[in-house]
């Protein structure tokens, strides 16, 4: 999604209403493939002050990950607001502006970046998650197996056995 900013950096408008849906492309994070489910939807403004422009918008897309502990796809919505500044003057004094060339801002470029720079390195389905069974493989948070209790019993057993013997 490109949008045109001429008419904003001519003056001939002030400003400038954005109210865009569209596709973000997958995107790799840390090894991980995240895609959005359906479209995202950007409402805001771009506004102008002397040579530097200011985009302030709302981003609200679902996004689907893949949990870290059981596997499983689950959906991670993000609401969030975004200011970003920007000039095409390259000479500008302020340096947080970022040089847009050509007069076009590409809003997938700026929504993707900061979407990335807002998701959490640790990725559950919930807090809670139980994940999946060591042994058998099955996803502890709908099923119920009977193979690692007995286990995790087992091997304490012998770690004890262990320690009372460095006792000793
Ligand atoms: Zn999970
Ligand atoms: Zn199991």
């Amino acid at each position: 999604m490109k949008v045109q900013i001429s008419d904003i950096i001519s003056g001939k408008d002030r400003n400038k209403k954005i109210d865009y849906n569209f596709q973000i492309p997958q995107f790799d994070f840390e090894g991980d493939k995240i895609k959005s489910s359906g479209s995202c939807e950007v409402v805001g403004i771009i506004s102008s002050d002397s040579d530097i422009l200011i985009l302030n918008a709302e981003v609200k897309v679902d996004l689907e990950m893949i949990c870290s502990r059981c596997l499983d796809t689950f959906i991670y919505p993000i609401d969030i607001d975004i200011e970003e500044r920007f000039t095409t003057n390259s000479k500008s004094e302020d340096d947080e502006a970022v040089v847009v060339i050509d007069d076009v801002l590409d809003i997938t470029e700026i929504v993707e970046t900061t979407i990335i720079s807002t998701l959490p390195i640790k990725r559950v389905c919930k807090e809670d998650c139980k994940g999946l069974c060591q042994e058998c493989g099955c996803n502890l948070n709908s099923n119920t197996c009977s193979c690692n209790k007995e286990d995790v019993d087992i091997r304490f057993e012998s770690l004890r056995g262990l320690f009372d013997n460095k006792e000793v």
